[in-house]
């Protein structure tokens, strides 16, 4: 409920039953959390494997030819094992023509989402209005066992009107049902306007991609005591996140506790987020996961690490099977100590797997390693990493918004780069495999003016050039 006040300023009053609990693990939501669970899981997921492979052979025209050429039959598939029987689909399948995925007849269709194409041509996805309400209560659900209660401010710094990236819409939807007050703030303000939002309307859930919250974190500094504000809970995604970044946030606001989540367009946007209990990000209970190793596609055993690959079981509009997301991750093992949620958990995510890549004479790098090295360097408030080669060498072109003096930072930079990668210090002052690192600055605001909807921090040009 707001209230303005004589001074023109609005305030939130709390009903007069309603208490403010700084715990989430209160035994109301406790008890709250177990109805949500009784709705949410899904049981029998090798009957409802067998249901989804028979609709997608029956009404996808995609499907309905691949099971010709590959000579399986839809009865072939009974259990999960079964599944690796199928080759995979993949997101160039996707983008050569969506509409041999279509399912359903095109009025059935409620939203067409498309991805922004970090990489290459975009895809497309379609959903019914069942499932997006499906997708919406699931995330819904999981907000609610990570806290998120009636009385809440949530503000939603994701990138707003853009057809084909609709997580800002999505998630106002699924905090719509969470009964909390919405603050659709976009990403288009300026750090200043943002935090005057937050003060103003006492906001204390966040929604951003992490890249945006450097910058507010960074750039926010200067023009509020960030601690202050009362935020309580951030929660990220659409980028990898680590460890070393999440402390760095939570310590700048003061304790407001980081959650990451995780998710793509063709799975429905957002597929898996962290409980309070943050021992990794449970995923959505639509889904059957496996993880197979990037360059061989071979299912890969437990614990290991590799690209996720995904069946979702419930889709009608456009059915898949064996997705590869091209995200590299792992499932957890054991149970997680909420016992709210009884889903498969995976890590968080280290990138992508066309973005795990070799540098100088060949140790492997995955670009969220220099997350942690850029995002401690003092003054940087959003940098970029461009890859090329000249000849036979690797070339890496830092492009940083700073707002400390260039070459300072520039030091810091060089400095940190060696320390946490060693080998990039020895090739570049021994072997000569890699050039010596080159520096751009570009002004504030620049990425956010050339990536609208999320920054790709780590960019590999090698093969073009
Ligand atoms: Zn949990």
């Amino acid at each position: 409920m707001l209230a303005v006040d004589s001074s023109g300023r609005t305030d939130k009053v709390m009903s007069a039953n309603y208490q403010d609990r700084p715990s989430v693990r209160g035994p109301a939501w406790l008890r709250y959390g177990s109805r949500v669970r009784a709705g949410w899981t899904l049981f029998n997921h090798e009957r409802l494997l067998r249901q989804a492979v028979m609709y997608a052979w029956r009404h996808s025209p995609f499907y309905r030819d691949r099971f010709k050429e590959w000579g399986v039959s839809p009865e072939d598939i009974r259990t999960i094992k079964d599944l690796a029987r199928l080759p995979f689909t993949t997101a160039s399948d996707l983008a050569r023509d969506p509409r041999q995925f279509l399912a359903v007849p095109q009025a059935a269709v409620q939203y067409i989402w498309e991805t922004g194409g970090s990489t290459g041509r975009p895809k497309r996805a379609f959903f019914t209005r069942w499932e997006v309400r499906r997708l919406v209560l699931t995330a819904a659900y999981a907000m609610i066992l990570r806290g998120v209660k009636p009385g809440d401010t949530a503000q939603i710094c994701f990138a707003y009107g853009r057809p084909s990236w609709p997580i800002g819409s999505f998630l106002q939807s699924a905090l719509e049902m969470c009964g909390v007050l919405i603050i659709p703030s976009g990403n288009d303000l300026s750090v200043e306007a943002q935090l005057h939002t937050i003060q103003e309307m006492g906001t204390n859930l966040l929604f951003c991609t992490p890249s945006y919250l450097h910058r507010l974190t960074e750039e926010g500094q200067h023009y509020a005591d960030l601690a202050a504000l009362g935020v309580r809970m951030i929660t990220v995604g659409a980028e990898p996140l680590s460890e070393f970044f999440r402390n760095q946030v939570e310590e700048a606001w003061g304790g407001a506790a980081v959650f990451d989540s995780y998710g793509m367009i063709e799975m429905g946007n957002l597929i898996a987020g962290e409980c309070h209990r943050r021992q990794g990000l449970h995923l959505s209970p639509d889904l059957i996961v496996e993880v197979i190793d990037p360059v061989s596609g071979e299912l890969l055993p437990p614990n290991s690490r590799g690209e996720l690959v995904y069946t979702p079981l419930l889709r009608k509009a456009m059915p898949l099977l064996r997705y590869r997301s091209g995200d590299l991750s792992r499932l957890l093992s054991g149970k997680c100590s909420c016992r709210l949620m009884p889903t498969p958990r995976i890590d968080r995510i280290l990138g992508r797997a066309d973005d795990m890549t070799f540098l100088g004479t060949g140790e492997n790098i995955y670009p969220t390693q220099f997350d942690e090295i850029l995002f401690a360097v003092p003054g940087i408030l959003a940098y970029q990493l461009v890859l090329t080669k000249n000849g036979f060498r690797d070339h890496l072109l830092f492009r940083l918004e700073a707002n400390a003096p260039p070459a300072e930072v520039q030091a810091r930079v060089v400095a940190a780069v060696y320390a946490k990668l060693a080998f990039i210090r020895h090739d570049v002052e021994n072997s000569g495999v890699i050039e010596p690192l080159e520096f751009q600055f570009v002004p504030q605001g620049t990425f956010s003016k050339e990536n609208i909807v999320k920054l790709k921090r780590f960019v590999d040009r090698r093969k073009e050039s």
